[in-house]
């Protein structure tokens, strides 16, 4: 099963794709990780995308594709896969359609998780992230144990740099320009399942699996 999660930042697509990932046993791409780990390890893709991540706006689609063609690629793919935070625009979109065209392969669903704007901007500003295995909190909605670290790692918890408030608005109105318009897109393909992501973790993911069908 082939599945894309859209949603503006802050919906829950990372927390999501990764129940989805345990629960399907198909992997999680998500390109915001990959690009973070690029730029922590210093890699020439890390170097070329820091500057655009810092703004909160989009880093060029060429590198991007190449990034998630490649991932796509591995054998862990071969049975299905979650795309999370990847394609954000339309040309982005087409680009994948072409990949997986080579390969016979084609998106199943597309789930697009809404959230109004204030809970987004709230939900992003607390959100606390641990440095060694990625776990996210949020410092009123899911704190953790022990302020500053991770419950299952006890790593370090962070936030991001493009989760501070002059950032985040600047990725919904991105967002909104850019993304948006992949609702119609998958629309005019019968690929788009629209999702309530107000309500709890558990609840978001029994309604996508009811969705697609599983
Ligand atoms: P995310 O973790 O998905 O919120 O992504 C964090 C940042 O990484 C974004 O604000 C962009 O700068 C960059 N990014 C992630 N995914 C993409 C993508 N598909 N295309 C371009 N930039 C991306």
């Amino acid at each position: 099963m082939n599945l894309i999660l859209l949603g503006p930042p802050g919906a829950g697509k990372g927390t999501q794709s990764k129940l989805l990932s345990e629960r399907f046993n198909i992997p999680q791409i998500s390109t915001g990780d990959i690009l973070r780990e690029n730029v922590r390890d210093n890699t020439p893709l890390g170097q070329k995308a820091k500057d655009y991540m810092d703004r909160g706006v989009l880093v060029p689609d060429e590198l991007v594709v190449k990034m998630v063609s490649e991932r796509l690629n591995e054998n862990d793919c071969s049975l299905g896969f979650i795309l999370d935070g990847f394609p954000r625009n339309i040309e982005q979109a087409m680009a994948l359609e072409e990949t997986l065209e080579q390969d016979a392969k084609r998106i199943d669903h597309v789930i697009g998780i809404e959230v109004e704007t204030e809970e987004l901007i709230k939900r992003l500003s607390g959100r606390r992230v641990c440095k060694r295995c990625g776990a996210a909190y949020h410092v009123t909605f899911n704190p953790p144990s022990k302020e500053g670290l991770c419950d299952s790692c006890s790593g370090e918890l962070y936030q991001r740099d493009d989760d501070k408030e002059e950032t985040i608005v600047e990725r919904l109105r991105v967002y909104d320009e850019q993304t948006l318009p992949l609702v119609e897109f998958y629309k005019e393909r019968g690929l788009f399942r629209k999702i309530d992501g107000a309500g709890g973790v558990e609840d978001i993911t029994s309604l996508i699996v009811g969705v697609i069908g599983k």
